[in-house]
């Protein structure tokens, strides 16, 4: 993580969301983490949205499914 990020929470790239049919998602512009879109803002995912968010994706068709969830 960027020590930017450390200090001052990630910054997200709000150009670059994409919603994935529950939620938006999107990176920090900084270290590349990936952020979930909440009800007061953005926030970094926990393991459990990560994997709903690839399950999503591969729905999709969006992305090729991850290899560890096959
Ligand atoms: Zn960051």
């Amino acid at each position: 993580m960027a020590l930017r990020c450390k200090l001052f929470g990630h910054k997200a790239d709000r150009g670059g969301a994409r919603h994935d049919g529950q939620d938006y998602w999107t990176g920090c512009v900084r270290c590349g983490t990936r952020l979930i879109r909440d009800t007061d803002g953005w926030r970094v995912p926990t393991e459990r949205e990560i994997t709903e968010h690839d399950v999503n994706r591969a729905e999709q068709r969006l992305e090729p499914v991850p290899e560890r969830l096959t």
